[in-house]
């Protein structure tokens, strides 16, 4: 088994990753931001988040810098790694599909935001970063590295310890009751469980 295959299901993961969230990000400009909770912790979280999902594995793809950390690449690891891409991406989409205009990349609330109770909402409170950790499982498992391969799940597992609270908290500000009736009536990531 070679690791250019990983390797090669990774990158083409990683287009279709930016392909989805590139048109939102570019609609998302319509609605102005009228409050952001973007401090320091949250730049240096999503800093590692770039790190961790981009740098370290084009450094892995591109060189031979990481190849004192590579181990044999095995089939199963790569078929559970593009089981775990499909998941993500079909997540990650319905998730930008579904926020619409209320979509940031950050702690930020916009102009007319609505809270978003329906579609993939109504399952879980947060199926974008669920998406996110499938994607950040499929990374480990398609690059045969210890360095480039957990680079993602080590840093969304501290972005998502740091923004989870804050980003509830902000909702609860925001739109108070309803988001408490929501919040009860929903788990976070995991439909039924947490
Ligand atoms: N945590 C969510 C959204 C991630 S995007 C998920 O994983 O799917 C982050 C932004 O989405 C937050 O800054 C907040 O403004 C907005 N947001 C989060 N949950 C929302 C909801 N239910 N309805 C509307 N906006 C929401």
């Amino acid at each position: 088994m070679s690791a250019w295959i990983g390797k090669a299901a990774f990158l083409l993961g990683l287009i279709v990753f930016v392909a989805i969230r590139v048109p939102h990000d570019k609609r998302s400009k319509e609605s102005k931001i009228v409050e952001s909770r973007k401090g320091a912790l949250e730049a240096t979280l999503l800093a590692l988040m770039g790190i961790g999902g981009f740098l370290l594995p084009l450094i892995f793809i591109v060189s031979p810098l990481f190849s004192f950390a590579d181990y044999p690449p095995r089939g199963l690891s790569f078929m559970c790694g593009i089981v775990c891409l499909g998941f993500s991406f079909w997540l990650f989409y319905r998730s930008h599909a579904d926020l619409g205009l209320n979509w940031s990349n950050s702690l930020e609330l916009r102009e007319n935001h609505q809270l978003v109770i329906a579609g993939i909402y109504k399952s879980i409170r947060h199926p974008m970063y669920a998406s996110i950790f499938l994607y950040a499982f499929a990374q480990a498992l398609l690059l045969s590295n210890w360095i480039a391969g957990p680079g993602c799940i080590v840093a969304f597992v501290l972005m998502f310890v740091f923004r989870l609270r804050p980003e509830e908290r902000m909702m609860l500000e925001k739109f108070g009751q309803p988001y408490q009736d929501y919040a009860a009536k929903t788990k976070r990531l995991i439909p039924g469980i947490w």
